[in-house]
């Protein structure tokens, strides 16, 4: 019996039929995704139920499964590669990135080691270089190629960590924090969950840390830092989650380098400004950093996951994150895990330089410049409509009030519900607010009127109750 489905899955490996299949499925929501509701229709999710099984006894026929996904996933799929998706901080999808993914997907490879691949080697190596050239960061930086900020933000952490350790005398890699001197720790009271999460699980705790006050556009005021010493790890950030505010890296890294701190900026959708010239104001001496988090998969739109830590002593990030085992294989040539936490990963750099080679440095600096104009144009409509959006839009970040507390989470609950776009909310100073995203080269000037179209619609419902 188990001969036969080996024999089946065997045959199917280079049956062109399943693939077809699977193209058509796919193709079939590729242009459907700008008609369909972005959030999923309550059908759509109850019908996620036909998933819920328990474990089958036996294998299940290929198309059956395809066919399942096709059925009841896609419906259920949240529409964010077409153009009115304005949610957290999710980018589209650029369409020679996600073709070329498709290839990559088929090769199957493991990113590892250049032993285990040599294209997955060579196309991080590429990708290194042109996002360091890109973002004007010191010749030589390192990039690693992670799933996303979060995982970019603990390894420059741990590199930081282990850096400021040594030169205390103090190997934190093999002995850990045991005995070594309490680092110092300082960063805004805005700064994003997940950094904290990495000093959580870094052993450097989010709690024992000195938070700065941020200002009204969500910038570390950087006049309450304390002095800094070779003792102290400052976390800046490029884009607040809310405000898509900058803080000020000029005067704050200057400072930071005399002392010996070693500053981390987590610039995981901010950082791509520095692609642009025209946001020179925000991302002025951003490349005084010692290491930086992004994400690919935000404002580049390339698609998920696809986050890069960047790190200017190339030896701080390969020492504290090495491994060892009589099995591996390191070559002369470019091998990913030293970069990263993990040994297997696929290669996602495979789409990271297919947006990269689609966009080209003017095509980079095109898309963050139109989703800054989106937004701006986004936020005049909706004032014009009546909608409270207090101070600036710096980047692609949007805060929308509506009244009190109570009426603006019932109008942010309404949008998510219409279908039309959908977008995520948040709170600062204890204050609710819509936040809006512009994050996806697909959103049009339509797209924008038909999504305040909703918000207005949404609101009138609140108002009907
Ligand atoms: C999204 C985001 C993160 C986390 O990135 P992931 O890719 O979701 O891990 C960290 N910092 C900021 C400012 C972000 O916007």
């Amino acid at each position: 019996m188990h001969n036969k489905l080996w024999n089946q899955l065997r045959a199917q490996a280079t049956d062109d039929a399943i693939y077809e299949q699977a193209k058509e499925y796919a193709l079939d929501y590729i242009k459907s995704v700008d008609d369909r509701g972005v959030w999923p229709s309550d059908q759509a999710i109850e019908g996620l139920a036909n998933f819920s099984e328990d474990l089958p006894e036996t294998g299940t026929d290929t198309y059956e499964i395809l066919k399942l996904l096709h059925e009841y996933g896609s419906p259920a799929a949240t529409a964010q590669t077409g153009g009115r998706y304005f949610g957290f901080v999710n980018g589209g999808a650029i369409p020679a990135a996600l073709a070329a993914k498709w290839i990559a997907d088929v090769w199957d490879q493991n990113a590892a080691l250049n032993a285990m691949s040599p294209i997955a080697s060579a196309l991080e190596d590429v990708c290194e270089k042109w996002v360091v050239d890109l973002l004007g960061l010191p010749p030589g930086t390192a990039a690693g190629f992670v799933g996303g900020s979060s995982a970019a933000a603990l390894c420059g952490i741990v590199a930081a960590r282990n850096h400021l350790l040594r030169k205390k005398g103090c190997n934190a890699a093999k002995d850990g924090l045991f005995g070594a001197p309490p680092i110092r720790v300082v960063l805004s009271e805005e700064a994003h969950s997940t950094v904290f999460k990495a000093l959580s699980i870094l052993g450097l705790g989010s709690g024992r840390v000195k938070l700065i006050a941020a200002d009204s556009q969500g910038r570390i005021k950087s006049e309450q830092i304390p002095p800094l010493d070779d003792n102290t790890l400052l976390i800046l950030q490029a884009g607040n989650v809310n405000t898509g505010g900058f803080d000020d890296f000029g005067a704050i890294c200057q400072k930071a380098r005399e002392a010996g701190a070693w500053v981390h900026i987590d610039g995981a959708f901010g950082l791509w400004a520095k692609a642009s010239e025209k946001f020179d104001h925000l991302t002025k001496s951003i490349e005084l950093a010692d290491s930086w988090s992004c994400d690919a998969h935000k404002t580049l739109n390339a698609p998920y996951d696809c986050g890069i830590i960047l790190c200017k002593d190339r030896s701080a990030l390969t020492d504290a994150l090495q491994m060892e085992g009589s099995y591996i294989i390191y070559s002369e040539k470019r091998d990913g895990m030293l970069y990263t936490m993990e040994m297997s990963r696929r290669a996602r750099c495979v789409e990271l330089w297919a947006t990269l080679k689609s966009l080209g440095r003017s095509g980079a600096a095109g898309l963050v410049e139109s989703l800054h104009q989106k937004a701006v144009y986004f936020a005049k409509r909706l004032r014009e409509n009546g909608f409270s959006i207090p101070g600036d839009v710096f980047f692609n970040q949007i805060n929308v009030y509506v009244g009190d507390d109570d009426e603006t989470q019932r109008v942010l609950r309404n949008i998510q519900r219409s279908g039309v776009c959908w977008c995520s909310g948040a709170k600062r100073q204890g204050k609710p607010f819509i936040r809006i995203s512009v994050c996806s080269y697909r959103t049009t000037c339509d797209d924008i009127e038909r999504s305040v179209k909703a918000f207005t619609k949404a609101r009138d419902e609140m108002t009907a109750g």
